[in-house]
């Protein structure tokens, strides 16, 4: 009889040491999404990892049997050094996550169904009741409601403060928090932060917040960022003193428009209690979604490097027309203070971005009615264009005062491109700006 796939005698990981170096420096992240944590040794040779459909896992013994589930109950940290049951872990969630930590230069990493439940084990893994959450504004409308709406329900409450907030304006407000945990017999237990926010591409100043949770709350108080706008390739927040970045692996990471996931990165520490709840509640990434996601990794740099590529293109044409008011893109930043941000931040200025058509509603519609190449759809990061309306769709719901704080006008119109030919895309927009 040939080898079994899964051969309960081997061990788990490769017998031979994975090359991760060469001529001494370490490989990119662009080669190390090839073959990194898998070995086809152990898969009957076969090249990309099989899908692995089981609901569980066999014990080599008792004994590493009651070891796995030492790691899974939090009694040995770090999760479990072997399989056991698909709710916790799978080969091909395994595999993901060892991939996904790479880009960020992350420690460890946890796979999800989407990026709210990402976000949402996130922050109930860290909120406890009378605590308060400080948050950057605008969030995405969902990450915004789970605060505001659902962990109201149990005693948490929140302090927000613009994405653009200067030291001093964050300082005000971590004070302002703190005074509110004390009051409420809680702590200040996460700084959540999105940047660029959407669709106003204001940045966050991750370094600047980095520094005032270090002063205010001391680095108990872990700092998470949702990247999915412009990581994993444009912005690397870990490096500029976030503790855990956060994804929807939908947008740029999926990048075909094709599946729902999520993700979050960090040290082991930080992302411990998370694994723990995410074993609980469920939530982890399916191992078909997990495999779709190994072979978008492998292309990830080359879709969001064309994608940008193809957006600064565009936006120069747009800039240009007549019937443009300005565009919310940050390779064209009007503020210094968000200069400042972006040249410290940002190593490209990503490929979503905002519009803002001369008129209003009528003429954003007749603009959008009228393209032919870009499809009309919410969502982003795809390798196809996708145009959308915010104000009267993913941000129909946000109550109009606050859409006008937030600088979600009727005029502005929501563009992520894809890698198709930057000429052809430029042709559609320029037909489609004469209807207006
Ligand atoms: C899409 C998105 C989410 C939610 O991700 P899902 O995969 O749709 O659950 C969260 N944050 C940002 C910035 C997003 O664009």
């Amino acid at each position: 009889m040939s080898d079994s796939i899964i051969d309960p005698t081997t061990p788990r990981k490769a017998p031979k040491p994975e090359v991760t170096k060469i001529q001494g420096r370490p490989l990119k992240p662009s080669t190390l999404m090839m073959g990194h944590g898998y070995d086809p040794v152990l898969s009957e040779g076969s090249l990309k990892p099989p899908i692995f459909l089981t609901s569980t896992f066999a014990f080599e013994s008792a004994a590493a049997g009651k070891r796995h589930f030492e790691g899974i109950t939090g009694k040995r940290p770090g999760g479990a050094d072997g399989l056991v049951y698909s709710r916790f872990n799978g080969p091909n969630q395994e595999i993901l996550e060892d991939r996904l930590g790479i880009w960020d230069g992350a420690e460890d990493a946890l796979s999800f169904s989407s990026g709210m439940t990402a976000i949402t084990v996130l922050m109930l893994a860290y909120a406890s009741q009378n605590d308060v959450i400080v948050h950057s504004g605008p969030l995405y409308a969902a990450s915004e409601g789970f605060v505001a709406k659902v962990l109201a329900k149990f005693g948490v409450k929140y302090v927000d403060f613009p994405a653009g907030a200067t030291r001093e304006e964050i300082d005000a407000v971590l004070a302002k928090a703190k005074a509110m945990a004390a009051e409420n017999g809680g702590k200040v237990c996460m700084v959540y932060l999105e940047s660029p926010g959407n669709p106003t591409n204001a940045l966050v100043d991750v370094e600047a917040v980095r520094d005032a949770r270090d002063a205010a709350l001391g680095p108990e108080c872990p700092i998470a960022i949702d990247n999915t706008f412009l990581g994993p390739l444009w912005q690397r927040p870990l490096d500029h003193g976030a503790d855990i970045v956060v994804y929807s692996l939908t947008k740029y990471v999926g990048g075909h428009s094709d599946l729902v996931a999520g993700s979050i990165a960090g040290a082991r520490k930080w992302m411990d209690p998370v694994r723990s709840l995410r074993n609980t509640m469920g939530g982890i990434c399916d191992p078909n979604t997990a495999w779709m996601l190994l072979r978008s990794l492998e292309t990830v740099e080359l879709r969001m490097q064309r994608a940008g590529e193809n957006a600064a293109k565009v936006c120069e044409f747009l800039s240009q027309h007549p019937k443009v008011e300005r565009l919310g893109y940050l390779g064209m930043i009007a503020d210094a203070r968000q200069q400042d941000i972006y040249d410290r931040h940002c190593l490209g200025a990503g490929s979503t971005f905002s519009v803002f058509i001369k008129g209003g509603e009528a003429e954003c519609f007749r603009f959008l009615d009228n393209l032919t190449i870009a499809k009309l759809a919410v969502s982003l990061g795809g390798t196809e264009t996708l145009a959308s309306h915010p104000a009267s769709m993913t941000h129909l719901s946000v109550a109009e005062g606050r859409r006008a704080e937030l600088g979600i006008g009727d005029n502005l119109v929501r563009i992520s491109v894809g890698i198709e030919d930057a000429d052809d895309l430029i042709a559609d927009f320029e037909q489609a700006l004469e209807h207006v």
